[in-house]
């Protein structure tokens, strides 16, 4: 295959697009504010403007325009039904972009997470197996999950979404409203929760004290071996593991993508633990063992472009 795949991730702040080669490559990137504010028509005009300014930057052929949004998205009507930190209900996004991008070619509409997934399945940490978990922590916790090479919807496309999945029923309240969410425990504020939980337990901690704590600060802490941020870690491995074991009950993946801010960051950190606790927790399926990795692809744009090169 020849030519230029265009991908676009639009996210609550900044949309990012790049031109991708068929073998993942980015050849030419961009970047812009989302303004979700000024509502979705003046999104969609920003998107198309950046989409042309790639597509006349490249003297290549353009195959197609994947859009990975971070919401419930309907791929096959190229409907986003509702994005919420950008206050979108009902967009039929795809329509939107064909009938103002200047070309006639294929446009896909995906969420963001399942994006992310096609592009490690193609490009990244995904590679040689059909079967994997992509789980992104960071400000919150975001999944989506690759089953016989085919990346799961469900009924209402709210499949795989291990951020609000109930771990604990009388855990910390969730933005959602419900108590005891993944996402509590398993991103950013969640450790830092996690973090003040026990530094209020009274132990030594250089991270007593302080006004504000940020993951960077319990990471860094961590490495330096004090034993609050070293528990605070711990009960991060802990909680990964319990929803590798949950995941694996219900999908039996071969191979377990940890990716984010956090995710990157805190991974040499947890992922002993993690595997300790899934080998504890997932019974049969922890026999073989599994793989846990961190992901490698770098661009939230390829993930949307893999939606094109997948065809
Ligand atoms: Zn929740």
């Amino acid at each position: 295959m020849n030519g230029i795949a265009i991908g676009v991730d639009v996210g609550a702040t900044k949309i990012a697009s790049a031109a991708v080669t068929p073998q993942g490559k980015v050849v030419a990137a961009r970047q812009t504010r989302t303004d979700a504010g000024q509502g979705p028509d003046a999104v969609i005009a920003r998107m198309v403007t950046e989409i042309e300014a790639l597509a006349s930057a490249r003297n290549e052929t353009v195959i197609g325009v994947g859009i990975g949004v971070p919401g419930l998205v309907n791929p096959g009507e190229g409907l986003v039904i509702r994005a919420v930190n950008m206050g979108w209900q009902e967009v039929p996004l795809r329509s939107q972009v064909q009938e103002r991008l200047g070309m006639r070619v294929p446009v896909y509409v995906e969420n963001d997470l399942r994006t992310a997934a096609r592009g490690e399945a193609m490009f990244g940490a995904g590679r040689g197996v059909k079967d994997f978990v992509l789980m992104t922590l960071g400000s919150g916790l975001g999944s989506a999950a690759m089953v016989d090479g085919r990346v799961v919807h469900g009924a209402r496309f709210f499949a795989s979404e291990a951020g609000h999945l109930a771990l604990d029923v009388n855990g910390r309240r969730c933005k959602c409203g419900l108590k005891g969410c993944a996402e509590t425990v398993l991103s950013g504020p969640g450790l830092i929760a996690e973090t003040r939980e026990i530094l209020r337990a009274g132990i030594a901690s250089t991270l007593q004290d302080r006004d504000t704590l940020t993951p960077q600060d319990i990471l860094y802490a961590a490495r330096q071996e004090d034993a609050a941020a070293l528990a605070a870690m711990d009960k991060l491995g802990e909680w990964l593991g319990i929803v590798m074991a949950t995941a694996s009950a219900w999908l039996n993946p071969a191979r377990f993508i940890i990716g984010g801010g956090l995710g990157l960051a805190a991974f040499d950190l947890i992922a002993r633990r993690a595997l300790a606790e899934y080998g504890v927790r997932a019974l049969a399926a922890s026999e073989d063992g599994a793989e846990l990795v961190r992901s490698q692809v770098e661009s939230s744009a390829v993930g949307a472009a893999a939606l094109v090169l997948a065809g």
